[in-house]
């Protein structure tokens, strides 16, 4: 019948409009805005009823796991037993190569002692202005070490100086990578065989195998 689908696309409306008002009616007295009522009802959500709008700055969407920021560069937590804030990254250059809008620049560390070069940044910087957020860093990086963040409130009065990230602002434990992503921290670290860094395990298999041969000699 001429006009049907405008009916039905009016009463969906009409649907949404009522329900707005009815899932109001579920957190009276709890208050609108409760964290629950919030969740359930952005878009992302499946239980989503009624018209909502978001009053941001004071509310925010959850973004999704994948979503992709600025990167940032895990370390070892502050906390832990083993090399507390020990920087993953091996200052390999690969993220630097790859970046399509080459805003990376990395320093490569030296041993004071042997002059050589050790495998860590001394300095790491990303032009946040010029990252383009495609993850390519992430996505290449061999040691899981730089992982593309879901911070979006970046702006700032002064570009010149605020926008160029140095080691200290891009490093981040990673417990806070592991609470961003936990699906796909959890299948790294499953690919690594072990929540710690590849090294860590390394150096522990090292230590395990150096103790039996100790054992052994005795
Ligand atoms: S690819 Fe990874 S390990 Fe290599 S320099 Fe970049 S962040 Fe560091
Ligand atoms: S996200 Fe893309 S543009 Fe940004 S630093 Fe990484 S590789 Fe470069």
């Amino acid at each position: 019948m001429y006009g049907l689908g405008i009916l039905k696309g009016m009463g969906v409306t009409l649907k949404h409009f009522l329900d707005t008002y009815i899932e109001d009616l579920r957190f009276l007295g709890k208050g609108k805005r409760t964290d629950v009522a919030f969740n359930l009802r952005q878009s992302g959500s499946n239980q989503r009823l009624g018209l909502f709008t978001v009053e941001y700055p004071e509310e925010k969407i959850a973004v999704p796991e994948r979503f992709r920021f600025i990167p940032f560069l895990v370390i070892n937590n502050l906390d832990a037993e083993e090399d507390p804030g020990k920087i993953w990254c091996t200052s390999c250059g690969i993220c630097a190569k790859v970046c399509p809008p080459q805003c990376i620049w990395i320093v490569r560390g030296t041993d004071p002692e042997t002059g050589r070069p050790k495998p860590e940044p001394e300095e790491f910087y990303i032009d946040i202005d010029i990252c383009m957020n495609c993850g390519l860093c992430a996505e290449f990086c061999p040691f899981d070490a730089i992982k593309m963040d879901h911070d979006y409130e970046l702006a700032s009065y002064d570009r010149t100086t605020h926008h160029i990230f140095d080691k200290a602002r891009l490093s981040k434990e990673f417990r806070y990578w592991r609470s961003i992503a936990p699906t796909i921290s959890a299948e790294e670290a499953e690919a690594r065989g072990g929540w710690e860094h590849k090294d860590v395990l390394k150096e522990k298999a090292k230590a395990a195998r150096t103790a039996d041969k100790a054992t052994g000699a005795s």
